[in-house]
């Protein structure tokens, strides 16, 4: 037996290791399959370039638990090593690394959140285990050595009698950490991170039913068998190329990944490069809807499918973080902070490849199946809007297949819809006006009151929409946007009206002293106006400017605070030709007069949603008054 002293200057790592890393210790066993995959792996390679002569078979990674005497055991039947191999891997150059690293990460890796991600490699099972053994057999044909390493700087190594070819790692997992000794917490890890590691791992048995022989009674129970638990799929879909891959096989692998996901995915992008930078993944988009906040289920980062994050932030442009899906790339920085990430240059690439590849899937979806586009258009909206905001690159190409829906179903693109509108809907200045509602019930009246008129009104519900409307009338020439009951629709409405006012200036006149004696003129802006007899006697419209620039703070950002604070102010619009503002002005008593006064304007305050509380309440009352 050879004793020995771990090439260290520290003189005692261990304690280190395990602080250093207490955040994100369930990694050791991410690690340790690491390297079995790769023993496994390399032995495979050797065999196929005709290097070594083995039966290479159908190798496995085994992990087992023995509760009793605390032991966790990683075990693989690839390529292994001589003692002489374990000196200088396991001995010097891992160590070193792991001293490096420490001694570089000292004060900063404590909360950074980045540990984890770093390839400590085999010492991070010095986090959870406070002796480690590692008993191996190479393929060549050496004896198998037994090295031992209680947790301070020394080890010992002898020889051992193992006979088949590979590497048993058995960790004595420590007191803090009897946890990794629980079945449930190890299935949990195993399939957190080696879903779809390339080597098949085996954990425990399971039951599984067989058919029943021809011969069984009803009431004979069906047979059952015990067949090796495997938990992990070698060859997951990403891995594979999209000609041999069918519809299902994406919706199958979806499932795969979200197990807890009942709904499937609208559709998918397979993502497949190796040049200048090496990815492979495929994204799928799920129907969103209203939804912004999708917290679980996001897109997950891997490495030569080993599972990393479902942290994608910085790697994957902001708006695309709404998609879910898997992407694997050997060129993602792992060990450095995300502002870090974000400057380096491949990720960069990466990040503008994907942004590109999406924007071109949805450019061929449109123009191959616009009808089918359309249907899906509410449940990816939120997506290509906000990716239209964030993204100029991504705003060019999107700005060919956004659809601008109307309030009766049918969808403009926005060249579309210039030209449809043309004519019809320009101001005084020729500007063109794009009407649109955002809340088909809510805006009843104003909606048909606009269509009565021959306009088109879009429906534009996304909660960002405030901003997408803002960006369009700075980046296009000659538009603007009018929600159908905001002021400016009167511009666009009072150029149609050639109707004559059945009132004269005198009337007016005191038609309007009337309504101030009534109307609080801190909230409304009265304005008179000759519009059809049939149209309403009293509307209220608000300021386009000012209620967008407070919708825009309420979804964030849009920048100046002073809108939030801003009062509500609106316009309540009279239309003079209408018989019951006749009957106002006719009124003889003032007291009658302040009543209907007041009734029509809870009824325009009511169309609009803003008559509530204790104003609804009396409201209600009065009227049931007046019909008795
Ligand atoms: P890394 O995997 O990043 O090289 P590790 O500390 O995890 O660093 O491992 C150091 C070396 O020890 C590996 O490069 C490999 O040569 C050897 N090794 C570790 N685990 C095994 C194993 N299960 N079978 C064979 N060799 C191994």
């Amino acid at each position: 037996m050879a004793t020995g002293s771990i090439n260290v200057s520290v003189e005692n790592i261990f304690p280190l290791i395990k602080k250093f890393l207490y955040s994100d210790h369930e990694i050791f066993l991410r690690e340790l399959i690491s390297n079995a995959t790769d023993a496994t792996l390399k032995l495979k390679h050797l065999t196929n370039i005709g290097e070594i002569k083995v039966e290479y078979g159908n190798p496995f990674i085994e992990v087992k638990i023995d509760k009793e005497n605390k032991q966790l055991r990683i075990i693989d039947q690839g390529i292994g090593m001589t003692a002489e191999e374990v000196e200088k891997y396991i001995n010097q150059v891992a160590f070193s690394g792991a001293e490096e690293f420490l001694e570089k990460y000292k004060d900063s890796a404590k909360d950074s959140g980045i540990i984890g991600h770093f390839g400590l490699g085999f010492y991070s099972a010095f986090m959870v285990a406070d002796k480690v053994e590692i008993i191996t057999k190479s393929y060549k044909d050496e004896p198998a050595a037994h090295w031992i390493c209680d947790g301070s700087p020394t080890y010992s190594i002898e020889e051992h009698d193992k006979a088949d070819r590979g590497t048993e790692i058995i960790l004595h997992i420590g007191e803090d950490d009897v946890e990794f000794l629980e079945e449930s917490r190890i299935n949990e890890l195993l399939v957190k991170y080696n879903k779809f590691m390339p080597v098949s791992i085996k954990f425990g048995t399971k039951t599984e039913t067989l058919p029943k022989p021809e011969d069984a009674k009803e009431e004979d129970p069906a047979p059952t068998q015990e067949v090796d638990n495997i938990i992990n799929n070698p060859n997951p879909a990403w891995t594979k190329q999209p000609a041999d891959l069918k519809d299902e096989d994406y919706k199958g692998f979806y499932r795969e990944l979200y197990p807890m996901q009942f709904e499937e995915p609208l559709f998918n992008i397979h993502l497949n490069v190796d040049y200048p930078f090496n990815l492979t993944g495929i994204l799928y988009f799920p129907k969103l809807g209203q939804d912004m906040n999708m917290q679980k289920d996001r897109i997950q980062l891997y490495q030569n499918q080993v599972f990393v994050t479902d942290n994608v932030e910085g790697i994957v442009p902001e708006f695309l973080t709404m998609l879910r899906g898997v992407i694997d790339s050997p060129d993602i920085p792992l060990n450095v902070s995300r502002s870090y990430l974000q400057a380096d240059g491949n990720v960069k690439k990466i990040s503008s490849y994907i942004t590109r590849k999406v924007a071109d899937k949805l450019s061929s979806m449109f123009k191959n199946n616009r009808e089918d586009f359309e249907q899906k258009w509410n449940d990816i909206k939120i997506v290509i809007e906000y990716g239209m905001l964030s993204e100029d690159k991504f705003f060019e190409k999107a700005d060919k297949f956004a659809l601008y829906p109307t309030v009766d179903g049918s969808f403009f693109t926005y060249e579309e819809l210039q030209e449809k509108i043309k004519d019809s809907q320009t101001d005084k200045d020729g500007k063109l006006v794009v009407l649109y509602a955002s809340n088909k019930d809510e805006q009843h009246s104003y909606i048909s009151a606009a269509k009565d008129k021959g306009y088109e009104v879009l429906l534009l519900d996304s909660p960002i929409v405030s901003h997408l409307i803002q960006k369009l009338e700075t980046s296009k020439e000659n538009i603007s946007f009018a929600r159908v009951d905001g002021d400016h629709i009167d511009n666009l409405i009072k150029k149609d009206e050639e109707t004559i006012s059945k009132l004269s200036d005198e009337e007016k006149e005191s038609l309007k002293t009337d309504l101030e004696k009534i109307v609080p003129k801190e909230k409304y802006t009265i304005q008179l106006e000759a519009m059809d007899s049939n149209a309403s006697p009293f509307m209220i419209t608000q300021p386009e400017f000012m209620r967008r620039m407070k919708e825009m703070q309420q979804t964030g950002g849009g920048g100046m605070n002073m809108f939030g604070n801003m009062p509500e102010m609106f316009n309540l619009i009279v239309n003079t030709n209408h018989e019951l503002i006749s009957q106002i002005k006719d009124t003889k008593t003032d007291k009658k007069k302040e009543r209907l006064i007041k009734q029509s304007l809870d009824l325009a305050r009511l169309s609009q949603n803003l008559l509530k509380g204790e104003e609804l309440t009396d409201f209600i009352k009065r009227s049931y008054e007046m019909i008795k």
